[in-house]
């Protein structure tokens, strides 16, 4: 078929901004267009492959212009310009298009499955001269092309297709197209466990809807992820819940679906991108620690201190979007751990229509927990307060909340859907210390990795004014140079005690006590309930007090301190309500 019908349909579709009349124009076209079904679905989609596979055509906005002028005789300054005002630069082509004589000489008719091919060819270039080979396809496509079919070539090759069809629009359209309405449920399903909305149309296309139930769950291809539902109490949540459920961290890093095929490992991200490069680590833990033939793991990767076992923001982990042969250096300085909390497939065996409790007790007996692969942490709990103490432990723990997952028959692994069988549970705002504080070194724990024979994390503590006691707030492992650790147990010896020192209110127990004397200046992200510190006990809150969440050692000593100078408990407990609150954005 002609890309020229396609092209008019695309704009078609863009003229109309009501779902309903999409489904229709689309599922007509998916009739008619016989066995270039597949390519059709992805040009609709603007992509030559879908996401996960992470295939780009890769030509920049200043290649296309360059195309353009060559073609037209027109300057690159002045389409540049015309871009400007028009913001659209396959508009912009199809202008410059319009208004040049064709010459027939070189026409060469383009069907869908020629400007397919050509885009894959572009999408395939790498390496030196890769620029000027794909400038060429390019020229050759915008030379064969009517102006219409230009305003579409062009934007699919920026990436920029933009006409507002969404996946479930297209999802919608198959089951028209090759079953009845009725069918949108059982397209659905097979574009969840295979999201490839191209591959599923053209396996209706072949053997009806029929042919769409026996699509399978496949290592190597990604499955949509399940989400959670959310609830502004624990009390609703058990309710919800039928009385009880399993509580878990929920850990505040970066979905990660990890498959194992054979040797292969590929890890995809929340949006189903291939994210496996960025990752040289848990790959290897993966392949090392997972004996099975093939596997299905869904997880959390969180960024890991892990000489002092602190998680830390999560955003330390965008830093390794960084150059790739760097990857395993950034690796080395950003440990991250993949925290695993479900599994959907296993040696050959699909697990997602098995309930909770089967997934949970499978991932407990197969996987070998290693320092950077482990399992969440799950609880299965009736009580309220139970539940809130679990919460605060989670915050504690560097968690952003907990996850409360249905533990009934019922309870599938749900691909694609954001219902009530996980509902999340978070601090409702996030809130930011805009101060730093001056905490005073009370103990410390003892380092492991390469930390070992020296100090891990120090035991850090405010001074109350009100009783002269120093209350703990938190434990700091974060912000030292080698040179500030490597010195740290020459410098504390002096306060080093045999026991805790009589001023010193503590739950937690050290590895080493210290006389309060020395002050270091901190910055933490927040001051948020903690069920072990004693900074502001049973204050706030019964059985619970303040901690710093995320501290980190600014590098200034506050020699001109003396501890009781630091800063104290009072504060923290003004700094704890006037903290900045700033309400996290709801997800859709
Ligand atoms: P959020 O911004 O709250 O993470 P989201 O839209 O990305 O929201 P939701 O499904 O609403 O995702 O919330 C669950 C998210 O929490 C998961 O996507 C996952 O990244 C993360 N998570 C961390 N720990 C768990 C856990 N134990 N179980 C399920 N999800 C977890």
């Amino acid at each position: 078929m002609k890309f020229l019908e396609l092209a008019i349909v695309l704009d078609r579709i863009e003229q109309t901004t009501k779902r309903l009349e999409m489904v229709d124009i689309i599922s007509e076209f998916l009739r008619k267009v016989d066995d270039e079904i597949r390519e059709t679905v992805y040009l609709l989609q603007g992509k030559v492959a879908p996401d996960y596979e992470g295939i780009e055509l890769g030509v920049a906005e200043k290649i296309a212009i360059k195309v353009l002028s060559t073609i037209t005789g027109i300057s690159e300054g002045k389409i540049e310009g015309e871009l400007l005002k028009v913001g659209d630069l396959g508009k912009v082509g199809e202008e410059l298009l319009k208004n040049k004589k064709q010459s027939s000489l070189f026409y060469e008719e383009m069907t869908i499955s020629k400007v397919f091919r050509s885009f894959l060819k572009m999408a395939g270039e790498s390496g030196s001269g890769s620029q000027t080979r794909k400038i060429q396809i390019l020229q050759e496509l915008l030379q064969n092309s009517e102006p219409i079919e230009a305003r579409y070539i062009i934007r699919i090759v920026l990436g920029k297709m933009r006409i507002g069809v969404a996946d479930m629009t297209i999802v919608d359209a198959i089951a028209i197209a090759f079953g009845r309405k009725e069918d949108e449920d059982e397209v659905e399903r097979a574009y969840n466990i295979h999201p490839d909305l191209a591959e599923i149309a053209f396996t209706a296309y072949n053997g009806g809807i029929e042919a769409l139930k026996s699509m399978k769950v496949k290592p190597g291809v990604p499955v949509r992820s399940m989400l959670a539902e959310r609830l502004p109490s624990l009390k609703e949540i058990l309710e919800k819940m039928g009385g009880s459920c399993a509580f878990e961290y929920k850990y505040d890093g970066l979905r990660i679906q990890a498959h194992k095929d054979g040797e292969k490992v590929i890890l995809f991200s929340r949006r189903l991108e291939n994210v496996t490069s960025q990752f040289p680590d848990i790959v290897r833990e993966i392949r090392q620690n997972i004996t099975a033939e093939n596997a299905i793991l869904d997880g959390e990767a969180v960024p890991f201190n892990l000489d002092t076992g602190e998680m830390l923001p999560f955003q330390e982990i965008s830093r390794r979007r960084g150059r790739k042969f760097d990857l395993d250096a950034t690796a080395e300085r950003i440990p991250v751990v993949l925290f695993l909390f479900d599994i959907l497939y296993y040696n050959n065996e699909n697990m997602m229509n098995r309930p909770y409790a089967e997934r949970r007790l499978k991932l407990l007996n197969n996987i070998r927990e290693s320092m950077k692969l482990r399992i969440g942490k799950s609880k299965i709990l009736s009580d309220e307060n139970d539940a809130e103490k679990f919460f605060t432990e989670a915050l504690e723990a560097g968690c952003e909340g907990i996850v409360a997952k249905n533990i009934s028959e019922k309870s599938i692994y749900r691909a694609g859907a954001r219902e009530f069988l996980w509902i999340k549970y978070k601090r409702d705002y996030q809130m930011e210390m805009e101060d730093t504080v001056d905490l005073v070194v009370v103990g410390a724990f003892g380092g492991q990795g390469r930390r070992s024979g020296g100090y891990g994390a120090l035991l850090m503590a405010v001074y109350s004014k009100e009783d002269g006691l120093f209350r703990t707030i938190c434990k700091l492992g974060s912000g030292f140079t080698d040179d500030q650790l490597n010195n740290l147990p020459r410098m504390l010896r002096p306060y080093l005690l045999k026991e805790k020192d009589r001023r010193v209110d503590s739950i937690i127990q050290p590895d080493y006590w210290f006389e309060p004397g020395k002050v270091l200046e901190v910055k933490g992200a927040e001051i948020t309930i903690s069920p072990t510190h004693t900074c502001c006990r049973n204050i706030i809150k019964e059985g619970a007090g303040l901690a710093i969440r995320f501290p980190r050692f600014t590098g200034r000593w506050r020699e001109d301190k003396n501890p009781e100078e630091a800063t104290s408990e009072e504060e923290i407990m003004e700094m704890y309500h006037s903290q900045k609150k700033k309400v996290l954005p709801d997800n859709p």
